[in-house]
């Protein structure tokens, strides 16, 4: 399985879209690993997670070919997770060669925005379809399940894990402490990658996103409970510009605690 990180900011991107704090003026001057774009991830050229409004940007960046992509699963309505109106880019006389539909899958709010964005043009381009917690998706290549985030308390955000070639990685933002539910579904997996919330930094914990601080804990529950494979790799992403820390500080917090720190273009093989 190939994971391929297209977006590992906040909602307002890194630097921030209109900030002119200290911390986006140095990350505007030094470029690379300290540009971030809003979140999003491709596995395998064909199965892409959320459709931020950075979207052309990404595809032009790293020379993707997004008409390959048969599924598209959606965490939550959030502007930097969802720009809906892109789907009508997909429809007869925006899009040419794409025969396949692309399966949009989400929950309750995410289908009304994409209703909203697209109407109903029929299914053969953009197939919407719900899905509810703990409902398994199978792709034909994959079997994704989407599991309850503790993001957003008015409206059903989505994590999701991801089953494919033998292999399981589990996406899990945006979010703040895991549920229960969520830790009692994932108790019984073994998961080879693990993607995280990290957008408050050192930054005090809030509730709907992870730290530092929650990010560790939660690694060192999956390890000490068994859900971890051998060899198995945990990602810190989506982090705000708020929290002060360029890539480097970023690096120098988790690689003793051997947690990769995402960035924009980064390709994991699982
Ligand atoms: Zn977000
Ligand atoms: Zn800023
Ligand atoms: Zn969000």
């Amino acid at each position: 399985m190939k994971v391929h990180f297209l977006g590992t900011a906040a909602a307002e991107g890194f630097p921030g879209l209109f900030c002119r704090c200290a911390h986006c003026a140095e990350a505007r001057s030094r470029g690379g690993r300290d540009i971030r774009t809003r979140s999003s991830a491709l596995i395998d050229e064909t199965l892409k997670i959320d459709l931020p409004p950075d979207t052309l940007l990404h595809m032009l960046r790293d020379g993707l070919d997004l008409g390959k992509v048969t599924d598209l699963f959606v965490t939550h309505t959030h502007s930097d997770h969802l720009r809906a109106e892109e789907l009508e880019m997909r429809l007869p006389g925006y899009a040419h060669g794409v025969e396949h539909p692309l399966r949009v899958y989400g929950h309750d709010g995410v289908v009304r925005k994409c209703r909203e964005a697209i109407g109903r043009p029929g299914d053969d381009r953009v197939a919407i379809r719900r899905i509810v917690p703990f409902e398994t998706i199978d792709t034909g290549e994959a079997r994704v399940t989407a599991l309850p985030a503790n993001h957003d308390p008015e409206e059903t955000c989505l994590l999701f894990h991801i089953e494919k070639d033998g292999k399981t990685l589990f996406y899990g933002h945006d979010t703040g402490l895991l549920p229960e539910e969520t830790w009692t579904w994932l108790s019984a997996r073994r998961l080879d990658l693990v993607i995280l919330d990290c957008t408050n930094g050192n930054l005090p914990f809030t509730g709907g996103h992870l730290n530092i601080e929650a990010v560790l804990g939660i690694r060192n529950r999956m390890r000490d409970g068994g859900m971890l494979e051998e060899g198995a790799r945990m990602v810190a992403t989506h982090f705000s510009h708020n929290i002060g820390l360029l890539h480097a500080d970023l690096t120098a917090i988790f690689d003793p605690e051997d947690i990769i720190v995402a960035y924009d273009g980064m390709v994991l093989q699982v």
